[in-house]
């Protein structure tokens, strides 16, 4: 049977690795193991995940990066706002279909895509026409 692992983040919080047992951590990172929540120190998280600690530090700092675009979108009640924290969180590498599913779909920004495709065919029509 394969394990499956999910690294959940950093926290500074539990300071013993439950994988070694050592202790006065400076943090450990909360991996989900098998759908076990468990908090490992670097080099056993890197260990276990088969992944170097650069590249854990990155998919942490990746998940940072969606919990402030979540927290942002959380408080944001102009639509103007939403659709600003919506073209920041595609460009951050938020996934379309997730952001939709968490916040539906924001009615701006599903016009100005039409419109945007609109504008896109519309221009398609006139370049034949110049041609
Ligand atoms: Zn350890």
């Amino acid at each position: 049977m394969q394990t499956t692992f999910k690294i959940i983040g950093f926290t500074d919080k539990v300071n013993e690795c439950d994988c070694c047992g050592k202790t006065d951590l400076k943090g450990t990172y909360a991996i989900d193991v098998d759908g076990q929540e468990m908090y490992y120190g670097s080099v056993c998280a890197a260990n276990t995940i088969g992944m170097d600690t650069k590249s854990i530090k990155k998919v942490v700092s990746q998940i940072k990066t969606f919990e402030n675009i979540d927290l942002a979108m959380s408080q944001a009640k102009a639509e103007a706002t939403q659709v600003k924290i919506y073209i920041q969180a595609m460009k951050k590498g938020y996934s379309k279909n997730e952001f939709f599913i968490k916040y539906g779909v924001i009615d701006h920004v599903s016009k100005w895509e039409t419109y945007y495709n609109f504008a896109h065919l519309t221009h398609a029509i006139e370049i034949e026409k110049i041609n």
